[in-house]
């Protein structure tokens, strides 16, 4: 393998295990940076991504989107970086910067954003990815590298609608899912202020959930419980995916309660409580440059920190198969054990 060769883990194929892939790297655009990887998150979106459920994804695909690492070589035009920097990149590596979106400071809802994903062409489960600098973030010197790539995306993702949605100290605001991304949920929201319940499928969380930080915990299938909390919310956040009994839900938000969907769960409910109560649903996607740089260093004054399990990258597929059997607690980082990752 010549030393400019990146070695990744690509799906060939919709739902294929992931398989080493050897590709030359992207050219270096003046606004780009190379970064040689040494972390690398495993989201719930890199597996959507293997199983095309976005229809966006281009084979062979190779996922990785919550990627620390050095920087190696930096374009004519991307002077707030040098080589050896430790950066951490999310799921956005670039955008257009001059839409509508972008223009606004919105980068992360840029018109063209199918195309400003980290794993364009290749992502972050490989030894290097080239982004545009300017979203290549400069990490706390404090900050281990396996936590600051959690945070990268389950991090703002979760942090971005706190701020956003809740910005009095006082609401009380309901976790729903305690996994990957609701495990930073309740840490955030604890760290902002609010009042936090839990709300889990699994009643054997709750030991952990309260240890993040949160007031109450309450599991998702007990009725009982949640109509004690009737009209208790003012916001609800949701963490899980997949199938969702909504009706309950709705009736614990206060009226005018607003309910955000972080991941992508299935959605079909019957609309009465949602305009009787004047209910919002609101869907969040990651957050821009700003709340990024922000939520580090919040992060980082906080002491606010993922659980993870570190595995070798070549362990990638066994690594997608426990966070699948929810088994992951509660987030993966894969770490480089490739033997002549490029520099
Ligand atoms: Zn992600
Ligand atoms: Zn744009």
């Amino acid at each position: 393998m010549s030393l400019s060769t990146v070695l990744g883990y690509a799906a060939k194929a919709v739902g294929q295990p992931l398989e080493p892939f050897t590709y030359e790297p992207s050219k270096l655009g003046e606004h780009d940076v190379r970064v040689s990887i040494t972390h690398c998150g495993v989201c719930y979106t890199d597996i959507h991504g293997i199983d095309d459920y976005y229809a966006i994804t281009i084979y062979p695909f190779v996922p990785g989107h919550e990627i620390v690492g050095y920087v190696s070589a930096v374009g004519s035009a991307a002077p707030a970086l040098k080589e050896g920097d430790r950066v951490g990149i999310g799921w956005q590596g670039r955008s257009c910067m001059q839409c509508e979106w972008c223009l606004q400071g919105e980068e992360h809802l840029c018109r063209d954003i199918v195309r400003s994903g980290t794993w364009v062409p290749y992502g972050g489960f490989s030894t290097s990815v080239v982004v545009d600098s300017r979203f290549a973030y400069p990490i706390p010197e404090a900050m281990p590298s396996e936590v600051a790539a959690v945070l990268l995306c389950a991090g703002i993702t979760v942090y971005s609608p706190l701020l956003k949605y809740a910005a009095q100290p006082s609401l009380k605001i309901g976790i729903i899912g305690v996994g990957g991304l609701g495990h930073l949920a309740i840490q955030f929201a604890r760290a902002l202020g609010y009042e936090v319940t839990a709300i889990s499928s699994s009643p054997e969380k709750k030991e952990q959930a309260l240890a993040f930080g949160a007031d109450h915990f309450i599991v998702l299938e007990d009725q009982a419980s949640l109509r004690q909390v009737e009209f208790g919310f003012d916001l609800l956040l949701c963490t899980a995916h997949g199938k969702i009994n909504w009706e309950p839900l709705l009736e614990i938000l206060k009226k005018n309660g607003r309910l955000v969907l972080l991941g992508f769960p299935s959605v079909a409910l019957n609309p009465t409580d949602l305009v009787a109560h004047q209910l919002s649903i609101i869907g969040s996607f990651i957050g821009n440059r700003v709340a990024m740089r922000e939520m580090l260093s919040f992060a980082q004054a906080h002491g606010i920190a993922p659980w993870i399990e570190l595995m070798p990258m070549s362990q990638v597929n066994h690594a997608i198969q426990r966070v699948k059997e929810n088994k992951a607690r509660y987030r993966i980082v894969l770490f480089n054990d490739t033997v002549g990752a490029d520099t």
